[in-house]
């Protein structure tokens, strides 16, 4: 098999480097070779992408939804395969991998009903005659920068509205998945794009990404992944005027009140907070319990997190993959060890395990008798570790979830209405989920969070035309 190549300029293109992709569940199945751009091929991409902004942008709405229906349509198409290489790539399991590349297949097709529904707006001058109307225009280039942990529905949820307003895109994936990246990337190609309107450029985030965010032909960067990343790349971008927007890290609080069904309880602590391998932005990790039912809870949380099955994610029956790589794993191991050593009871879990094939396994990990100052409840693990915090009533409950530097998705358990709508009202976060997991949102609503989660205009949904369009007010004396 040979190297995959990237996508500039209507062709595809050798690297300047060649990078290769492991499967996390057996370190000894090497997924594939994929070329590494540097940075005059990225520039070369950013230059066709400014070329062909010129027909794109007024390309008519047809070609566009077009376009984009059928990528939608070929990506459901072939979701079992492109599942079994999202979850090969990156550890998530087989369900869990084909489910997301449904909701990429589902949002090209929702923004491919949205390039038609694309509308300006008449309103009355003020000065007798004359007709003021407002309109949305593309930003221009757009450079995306993707995180590992969502292969392809991220990517999608970024290019796909990109396309859809008119503009033109310079992808850049996350190094250890590019193997769902130039799928997608083949698919987009195949479906008829136009050259220079898409454009894959693979390779390392100092290298591509800086070239994205310095380049001043680039009108607007959408990046998502850690907070120490995405603040570089803000300081960068907007040190340009650049449009950016960010969506980052999460340190998820859910609270479960003494009046909550218990088994929905459990069911969303562990879910939220221990599948995909708790590798989710939006994973509950903080689970903030009231006293009356705390100790049953933990109970309970315990028995089901013993029972989860810890495997290789393309086994069936698996729930729980194996952490992405080595330093992800590191970062696990090395916070499970900070909480205990802050005098944290782990109630279980923590152990690396050895299965079948080599890969990097553990245990998910349950501490208790957390406090809310400890590093376990401020900072992002990005792992299957999960910590619950103790309080007296709902008011010290909503206060632990809030006292976060976070705000990306807030959950509560509870059976009582007047708790969930004072929570839906009072938490500070984007997103705020009553007896649901605080992971798992639709395709076709706002996405994002608050605080130091996210910064600039929401993703996803109707809203994202705040993103990839700028508002044009046109006055005209007939
Ligand atoms: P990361 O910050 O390490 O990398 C994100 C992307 O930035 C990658 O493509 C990387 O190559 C690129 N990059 C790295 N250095 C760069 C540089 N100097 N200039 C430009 N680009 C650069 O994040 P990650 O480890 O891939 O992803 C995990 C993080 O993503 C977690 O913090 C998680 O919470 C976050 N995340 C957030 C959301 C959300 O929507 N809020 C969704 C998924 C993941």
């Amino acid at each position: 098999m040979g190297v995959h190549q990237n996508y500039i300029a209507g062709s595809w293109v050798d690297g300047a480097s060649v990078s290769r992709n492991v499967n996390p569940s057996d370190l000894d199945d090497v997924i594939g070779e994929y070329a590494y751009a540097d940075a005059a091929q990225t520039k070369d991409a950013i230059a066709a992408a400014t070329q062909a902004l010129k027909t794109w942008q007024n390309s008519p709405i047809q070609q566009r939804a077009d376009l984009l229906d059928k990528v939608g349509n070929e990506i459901l198409a072939r979701k079992e395969e492109l599942g079994r290489l999202l979850s090969r790539e990156e550890g998530k399991t087989l369900p869990e991998g084909i489910g997301e590349v449904a909701r990429a297949g589902q949002i090209f097709k929702f923004f491919g009903g949205e390039v038609l529904r694309i509308a300006s707006e008449r309103v009355e001058s003020v000065r007798p005659g004359v007709e003021v109307e407002m309109r949305r225009d593309p930003i221009g280039v757009v450079g995306l920068i993707t995180p590992w942990n969502f292969p392809i529905a991220i990517p999608a949820w970024k290019i796909a509205p990109a396309l859809a307003y008119g503009n033109t895109v310079v992808f850049k994936p996350a190094d250890l998945v590019p193997g769902s990246a130039h799928a997608l990337a083949e698919i987009i190609v195949n479906a008829g794009v136009p050259a220079g309107v898409f454009n894959l450029v693979m390779g390392r985030g100092s290298v591509v990404g800086q070239v994205l965010l310095e380049d001043p032909r680039v009108n607007a960067i959408s990046f998502t992944g850690s907070v120490p990343t995405g603040r570089k790349a803000a300081a960068t971008a907007i040190g340009r005027m650049a449009k950016i927007q960010l969506e980052m890290g999460g340190k998820n609080p859910l609270v479960v009140l003494d009046d909550a069904d218990l088994t929905t309880a459990v069911n969303c602590a562990v879910q939220g907070g221990f599948y995909s391998t708790g590798q989710r932005c939006t994973a509950s990790s903080r689970v903030i319990v009231t006293e009356g039912i705390h100790d049953r809870l933990v109970g309970a949380m315990v028995d089901a997190t013993k029972a989860l099955v810890v495997d290789d994610a393309l086994k069936q029956g698996t729930q729980i993959g194996p952490v992405v790589d080595q330093k992800q794993l590191d970062q696990d191991l090395s916070y499970i060890d900070i909480t205990r050593k802050e005098g944290a009871k782990l109630a279980f879990g923590g152990e690396r395990l050895n299965r079948e094939k080599t890969g990097f396994y553990l245990q998910p990990a349950l501490f208790t008798e957390t406090t809310p100052d400890m590093r376990i409840n401020r900072e992002e693990v990005f792992g299957p570790v999960v910590s619950v915090v103790r309080v007296k009533d709902y008011e010290e409950a909503l206060h632990v979830a809030n006292d976060t530097e976070f705000g990306l998705s807030s959950g509560i358990c509870t059976t009582s209405l007047k708790y969930a709508s004072h929570f839906k009202r009072n938490a500070d976060a984007g997103m705020v989920m009553v007896n649901l997991p605080t992971a798992g949102v639709d395709y076709h609503v706002p996405f994002g969070g608050r605080k130091g989660s996210s910064y600039g205009p929401r993703e996803q949904g109707r809203y994202a035309a705040e993103f990839y369009t700028t508002v044009k007010t046109s006055y005209t004396m007939p």
